[in-house]
């Protein structure tokens, strides 16, 4: 693992299994505790033979399936992992997802007792409209919300709606593990650094990313601690970013939201 400063270590006490699935995204297999580390609950299985794989090689029984949004990369294996394995799927109540038998949002918990586990449910609208992440256990999995040096896309969402999802997520400890479910930190820091250039932690970080990609390593989960550093959509109300954004945009921002969504709109646009 990468050298980090004690600030930034999860004090997570999950046991987590990455699947690597489709060209970049990531699926996360959460173990139950003490006894129960070979059950495992699914987040986002997007591609069911990725995961009976690993079930089997690994000796491992499903027993939930976790869902945040409803893309096809997330959602594309729940249908059958849930008939052959005969699980509950936990999903936004304001989406269509497949086979879901319990429809959850904020406020909500997801009590997962053969595991030894309980997550919070918070809605996190913007990338889609009905969007949740689940949180527990000093780990957040956040779908396409957040994301390592970035954030999703509003494909449903206002600008609006994903600074105030941000901000629920950057209000988390600074040790909470982030769970992403895509590794797109590297083309991330290229735009962060280009927003940011004098933000020495985000040059130390990046050149940190640089040497796990070449090394062919993930760079998640990272830190809600990390990422409040080098983020710039955590960061959109520093000066620093804003008046990046506005310089891009060639207007003065008229609020909060429409700097994020300045920000977010050069993203959109970047070509590192
Ligand atoms: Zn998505």
């Amino acid at each position: 693992m990468r050298p980090e400063p004690s600030n930034f270590r999860s004090s997570q006490t999950l046991a987590v299994t990455r699947v690597p699935a489709f060209d970049d995204n990531y699926l996360w297999l959460i173990h139950g505790q003490g006894e129960a580390s070979n059950r495992v609950a699914v987040v986002d299985p997007g591609d069911p033979a990725a995961i009976d794989a690993v079930l089997a090689s690994e000796g491992l029984t499903l027993a939930a399936i976790l869902v945040t949004h409803h893309h096809g990369d997330h959602t594309g294996g729940v249908a059958a992992l849930a008939s052959r394995h005969k699980v509950p799927v936990y999903g936004p109540a304001q989406e269509d997802i497949p086979a879901r038998t319990a429809a959850v949002r904020s406020g909500d918990t997801v009590a997962l007792p053969s595991l030894g586990l309980s997550f919070a449910v918070i809605d996190v609208p913007g990338h889609t409209a009905g969007h949740i992440a689940y949180v527990g256990h000093g780990a957040l999995f956040c779908g396409d919300t957040l994301f390592s040096g970035g954030c999703g896309r509003l494909f449903e969402g206002t600008p609006a709606q994903m600074l105030s999802s941000l901000d629920q997520l950057a209000a988390l400890a600074p040790d909470t593990a982030v769970y992403c479910a895509h590794e797109y930190t590297a083309s991330n820091l290229k735009f962060a650094l280009a927003v940011e250039p004098a933000n020495e932690q985000l040059v130390t970080y990046a050149t940190e990313v640089s040497q796990l990609r070449a090394a062919g390593k993930s760079t998640i989960p990272t830190t809600i601690g990390l990422e409040l550093a080098i983020n710039p959509f955590l960061r959109s109300r520093l000066s620093s970013v804003s008046e990046a954004a506005a310089r891009h945009a060639g207007r003065p921002p008229r609020d909060e939201a429409d700097a994020f969504g300045a920000l977010r709109q050069w993203k959109n646009e970047f070509r590192g």
